[in-house]
């Protein structure tokens, strides 16, 4: 997704092309424990590698996916699938919903395709179950930074700052549910689902070709992730998705095996700037109105269905930082975790080492947080 809105002067630059770009996405170690056992010629399966939504997908069809259609057919519906919800959610393409939203004046109604209205009605409704820690309208401020790895001198001024966040606020995203229509309350707001989409076009992915028989399948949108089913095989073996220590590009923290869940994972380390020695990620904090700084180093979220809600679920936690996890987590215990969902936090302490934190439900329903840290040979 291209991760902000304004207008492609304010747009982080795009990825970086050489190859060892491919695998600094937050949760990519699988391909590369997959890729072997794939790629054995063309009526063996699928792998198919894309540039989209400012960064890249990879769709994997093994041989045994359970279709009776050819591996190439179904990595084509996948990636056509993964093509349309960019072409309506990216606020640069065309004719996307979110740019005709963005351009159109107060008050105007914009009618967006179901599937955005999907994922905006999603967007709100993670806005409200994170008391505002989420928030799609984000758009004018994160404009007013740009997040290219590099040291930055300049700051907004105060003014600029204030201007910019009274352009921002979901409750000022209007919307009518009988015709699918979106209008801003005021002039000037930006629509940005950058937190949300890409986990909405994995899961866009894997409806499609679930629904031409599709039982194996790895689905991967900028490190936000499916795993169809299972690695086919005497006997089929769980799949394996490797996360990124944050802070070292080559190095996997931990493997996950998975089978049939969706992973996604926010960070610090992919987009960011330097500010008088502090690090700025390009995830706002809506209640400050500035770039998170010094929080969560990465949050994965495993989820058993839905790669949007993973996706969602990632940025809000970083953004509710170390303070407010717990308390979030608390709270929202049995509504997300009596789904399954498991969350993986990794928090920098004020030595610079690493702390790794994770949440799931114990048998008895209550919610469980391991705490240690990270050793340095991990
Ligand atoms: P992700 O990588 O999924 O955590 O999404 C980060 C992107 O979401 C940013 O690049 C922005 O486009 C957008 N964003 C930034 N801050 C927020 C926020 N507080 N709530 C929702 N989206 C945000
Ligand atoms: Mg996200």
């Amino acid at each position: 997704m291209p991760e902000s809105g304004e207008s492609s002067e304010t747009a982080d630059p795009p990825p970086r092309r050489r190859k060892a770009h491919l695998a600094p996405l937050p949760v990519l170690a699988l391909l590369a424990l997959a890729l072997g056992w794939f790629w054995r010629g063309d009526d063996a399966g699928a792998v198919r590698e894309f540039e989209v939504m400012r960064t890249y997908a990879r769709i994997a069809i093994p041989a045994g996916s359970g279709s009776h259609l050819p591996a190439s057919d179904l990595a084509d519906l996948a990636e056509k699938a993964v093509r349309e919800v960019d072409a309506l959610m990216s606020p640069f393409g065309g004719d996307s919903d979110v740019r005709r939203l963005n351009e159109a004046p107060a008050g105007a109604w914009v009618e967006v395709n179901p599937l955005t209205w999907r994922v905006v009605m999603e967007a709100l409704r993670w806005h409200r179950l994170s008391e505002g820690a989420f928030d799609p309208t984000i758009g004018p401020v994160k404009g007013l930074f740009q997040f290219n790895r590099t040291e930055v001198d300049s700051w907004p001024d105060a003014q600029t700052l204030a201007e910019a966040r009274e352009r921002v606020g979901a409750e000022k995203l209007l919307f009518d549910r009988e015709g699918m229509r979106l209008s801003w309350e005021r002039d000037g707001m930006i629509l940005d689902l950058g937190a949300i989409a890409k986990g909405f076009a994995v899961d866009r992915a894997a409806e499609v070709i679930a629904a031409q028989g599709v039982k194996n399948a790895i689905i991967d949108v900028g490190g936000e992730l499916r795993l169809l089913g299972q690695k086919p095989g005497e006997p089929p073996a769980p799949w394996r998705v490797g996360i990124r220590h944050p802070r070292d590009e080559g190095r996997t923290l931990e493997t996950l095996e998975l089978s049939g869940q969706a992973v996604a994972t926010s960070g610090d380390y992919e987009n960011f700037f330097v500010h008088q020695g502090r690090r700025y990620e390009h995830i706002i904090d809506p209640r400050s109105g500035l770039p998170l700084t010094g929080g969560a180093a990465s949050v994965t979220v495993i989820h058993p269905q839905s790669c949007l809600a993973a996706d969602a679920m990632a940025t809000t936690l970083c953004v509710l930082g170390s303070d407010q996890i717990d308390e979030f987590m608390r709270r929202q215990a049995r509504g997300l975790f009596s789904r399954g969902v498991r969350a993986i936090v990794l928090l920098v302490g004020p030595d610079g080492g690493l702390r790794r934190r994770e949440f799931n439900l114990d048998q008895a329903g209550a919610l469980r947080i391991e705490d240690n840290p990270v050793g340095e040979g991990e």
